[in-house]
């Protein structure tokens, strides 16, 4: 899955997901990449967060939704994608899955359970991008 946030130079922030889906998928299955709020969600008042993972279980929580709404009441990204990791894994402490927010200042941050999460940065400053690790 890749998702991936953008903010343009008129402070505008969109975000989406791309995703070939589940291993060992049932036919017809759509996952959680469509699903809005779960595998994606932007507000440009506030920030972004995507999503990977295990969908199925995520969907039920629409993690990226409750990352933004964290940030809008003032919670920092990190703390939000935390707090929306750490939902989950209280009813499924056995699921797969990260997340990324950043708000509309840039700061980013990435949370994960169950395995070891890398994201990339890249700003109009930085010649390349940067590479964070996140441990569960
Ligand atoms: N979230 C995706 C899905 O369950 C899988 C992934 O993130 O790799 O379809």
């Amino acid at each position: 899955t890749i998702s991936m946030a953008v903010i343009d130079q008129m402070g505008k922030i969109a975000v989406g997901t791309s995703t070939n889906g589940a291993n060992f998928k049932i036919p017809g299955r759509v996952g959680d990449g469509p699903i809005t709020g779960s595998s994606a969600y932007a507000d440009t008042e506030v920030g972004a967060c995507g999503a990977t993972g295990d969908g199925d279980i995520m969907m039920r929580f629409l993690p990226c939704y409750q990352v933004v709404e964290s940030m809008r009441l003032g919670m920092e990204p990190e703390l939000a994608a935390k707090d929306a990791i750490s939902r989950i894994a209280r009813k499924y402490p056995d699921f797969v899955g990260a997340i990324f927010a950043v708000n509309k200042d840039g700061v980013h941050a990435g949370a994960c359970h169950g395995w070891t999460f890398q994201y990339s940065v890249r700003t109009s400053a930085m010649k390349d991008v940067k590479v964070f690790t996140v441990l569960p």
